[in-house]
């Protein structure tokens, strides 16, 4: 998209880039910093990591089938050539396939709930801009695409966004910009946003605090945050990325070797958040103007006479307190 009206910035000197979107690499004016552009989608990771063959060979497979699969193949050949596959059994690829096909529907559950939650804690933000943090493979893009004006969907991972890439593409959605990115430096200039949200992302941020002050800098004054964060001590509930239960209450650096061993999958990209840990970050970002609560067992897909029991819980003080530390999902907003 040429006439985006929010510049993208070099992350390492905060110099506006160039947006030229057939170029293979965009170059800072400011700091001389080059940074690689694949199909439109510049990678502003800073700093920038070493780099990953495995990463880059799964890239490479993607882009030779890019222009030759449709959609939904391409996101299966993506998950065949995640680490790890082979030993997953056929079940759970199943299971992980229609997770991230059935997306953009709950995405739109989720955006939903975010939306009433906000409307009933600070009123609904403006639909000018929205950012969408770790938009992944695009599950909220499509919501946000329709709400407002313009989007920003950031993400590390370039074989995620290729898949955004297409499923917009597809839907002819041209109100989205991707950029690979980092959430502790969001290659964005400050108070440009109405809203931002963060859809089942806050898990896969090891650095809550540091990304939640970054949210709070590009949104607009009165602009809002709105994300749902799975619970690390969750009782009830399959640990949803790979189906087992009770991993959250393992120490943190026995639960990889743990899944490792039960499912075959790699667990080196969730670190699930406590109620605690989450208060923490947004209340250090944003103040006192927060709000936790429980997400509603609705936008996952449950009746809606499971919200009403919920919202009754989260009625009576102590017994609502309590629970949420155990509950399997914690909605929040947040104001700046
Ligand atoms: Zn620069």
């Amino acid at each position: 998209m040429n006439d985006f009206p929010i510049p993208l910035l070099c992350p390492a000197c905060q110099t506006p880039l160039p947006v030229t979107p057939q170029a293979v690499q965009l170059g800072c004016d400011g700091c001389g910093a080059r940074y690689p552009q694949t199909l439109g989608i510049p990678d502003l990771r800073y700093p920038h990591p070493a780099p990953d063959p495995a990463e880059e060979a799964v890239v490479a497979r993607l882009l030779e089938a890019y222009d030759r699969l449709e959609y939904p193949d391409l996101v299966a050949l993506r998950l065949r050539l995640e680490p790890g596959a082979e030993a997953a059994s056929e079940d759970l690829m199943a299971h992980i396939t229609e997770y991230v096909l059935t997306q953009p529907e709950r995405g739109r559950r989720m955006i939903g709930m975010y939306r009433t939650a906000l409307a009933e804690t600070f009123g609904l933000p403006e639909s000018c801009f929205a950012f969408d943090l770790g938009c992944g493979s695009g599950a909220s893009l499509f919501t946000l695409a329709e709400t407002y004006e313009y989007v920003v969907g950031l993400e590390p991972s370039l074989a995620s966004l290729l898949l955004a890439r297409k499923a917009l593409e597809t839907h002819d959605i041209t109100n989205v910009r991707l950029v690979q990115g980092y959430g502790q430096h969001i290659p964005l200039p400050a108070e440009q946003f109405d809203y931002a949200n963060a859809l089942n992302v806050l898990e896969h941020v090891f650095e809550a605090e540091a990304v939640l002050q970054e949210i709070h800098r590009i949104l607009r004054p009165g602009g809002c945050f709105a994300a749902d964060s799975r619970n690390r001590f969750d009782l009830f509930l399959p640990e949803p990325h790979v189906q087992i239960r009770w991993v959250g209450l393992l120490p943190r650096r026995w639960a990889a070797p743990y899944v490792r061993w039960r499912t075959g999958l790699t667990y080196d990209h969730t670190h699930l958040l406590s109620y605690g840990d989450l208060r923490r970050a947004l209340r250090n970002a944003f103040g006192e103007k927060f709000r936790i609560t429980f997400a509603y067992p609705s936008a996952y897909g449950a009746s809606e006479r499971a919200d009403a029991w919920v919202r009754t819980l989260a009625g009576i003080p102590l017994a609502g307190r309590l629970a949420l530390q155990v509950y399997p999902s914690h909605l929040a907003v947040a104001r700046k």
